[in-house]
């Protein structure tokens, strides 16, 4: 029997997850499995969001605050900007599930980088809109003023992921400051910052600045930027990210968000985890000594990579596919670089699985020497 539905939506593939452990060990019947596949915080979560969580397990019956007031209040104060100017999603990713809804579903276009985040491309197509994806430079690296110059009268929404996921590439402050200056104003800038607390350190713009009108040269702009605690701050599994803009930009987010969006654990944990920056810095830390050891071990096997911003690193293999079966099947899962066929994304794990992962590519005979 056949069932209608949109024309737009017979395109859309469905998005691809990294493969969780407990598949890999239904297919494979192996134990010792090592996931280096979805950017994961590979230290887990600061130990005070577990106890939190526990001490609320009695009270889950109760449907969540909706508005995550207490989350929000210290959100605020830890961020520098007002409270009205913070939206909550289940994970970043259903923010920009809205931006889609709101600004794209009348067909409007969204610009990206050629191999940006795939979810900007399957939003663009689910919400009904256009997208137009602007070529890299041979190296990777992105030309802001070339996506500027790609702006047409449809242009409404922009998606950066800043470090971008899966190359790693990351735009410098300066670069973003004339970007911004130079947008124009009927143009939403989403600025993804999904890696910022990794990125930090190493002269990445902090795009909340344009939104705290830190910098005077730069006039105010449409610009959302997108965080998430999936990632630096361990809560992946929780789903828990927020969107900060200027009040009148949260306004019309506020209409398309589900009334219980942000569940009660996550609220919870959330706000213990930002509580605990330790945990955080800790986390960083070892993300770049874990860069270093691989940035040594790809070269001493001369295999190129893309030095990176964030807690993965994308490295050529000419038999891609293969190599990330041949890595499966000895418990260590990474993933395709998507929109780069003859390359493959690892995440940046444990100084243990980070070894793991190098003896895998030994014995899977994978050595550019
Ligand atoms: C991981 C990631 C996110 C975060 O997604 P959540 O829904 O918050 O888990 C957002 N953007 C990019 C580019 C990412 O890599």
């Amino acid at each position: 029997m056949e069932i209608k539905y949109p024309e737009y939506l017979k395109k859309v593939q469905t998005y691809q997850p990294g493969k969780p452990v407990s598949e890999l060990q239904r297919e494979l019947g192996l134990n010792e499995i090592v996931k280096l596949a979805s950017n994961e915080n590979p230290f887990g979560c600061s130990l005070s969001v577990k106890k939190a969580v526990e001490r609320y397990a009695t009270q889950i019956n109760r449907y969540p605050d909706g508005g995550a007031y207490y989350l929000r209040q210290a959100l605020s104060q830890f961020l520098e900007i007002a409270p009205d100017q913070i939206i909550f999603g289940n994970g970043s990713n259903e923010i920009i599930d809205m931006i889609g809804r709101v600004f794209l579903s009348d067909g409007s276009e969204a610009l990206f980088f050629e191999g940006s985040f795939v979810v900007y491309r399957l939003i663009a197509q689910i919400s009904g809109g256009r997208y137009r994806e602007i070529p890299l430079e041979c190296d990777f690296s992105r030309n802001l003023e070339k996506m500027l110059e790609s702006i047409s009268e449809r242009t409404k929404v922009i998606f950066i992921d800043n470090p971008c996921n899966p190359t790693g590439f990351a735009n410098k402050r300066e670069e973003m400051n004339e970007f911004i200056k130079n947008v124009p104003d009927n143009v939403i800038v989403v600025l993804d910052e999904a890696y910022f607390e990794y990125a930090k350190p190493h002269g990445v713009p902090d795009g909340i600045d344009y939104i705290r009108r830190i910098n005077p040269d730069i006039p105010e702009k449409n610009v959302i930027v997108l965080r998430t605690f999936s990632k630096a701050y361990g809560l992946a599994g929780l789903r828990i990210g927020y969107g900060v803009a200027r009040k009148e930009i949260i306004q019309i987010l506020e209409k398309v968000r589900q009334p219980f969006n942000t569940n009660a654990l996550a609220q919870i944990a959330a706000l213990e985890a930002l509580k605990d920056q330790q945990f955080v810095q800790f986390s960083v830390e070892e993300n770049e000594k874990g860069k270093q050891f691989f940035y040594e071990e790809f070269e001493r096997r001369n295999i190129r990579f893309v030095p990176t911003f964030a807690n993965f690193i994308m490295f050529h293999a000419h038999t891609a596919e293969e190599l990330y079966q041949k890595l499966l099947h000895q418990g260590v899962i990474v993933r395709p670089a998507f929109g780069f066929r003859d390359y493959l994304r690892v995440s940046i794990g444990t100084e243990e699985e980070n070894i793991r992962f190098f003896e895998a590519l030994d014995k899977a005979g994978y050595s550019c020497r």
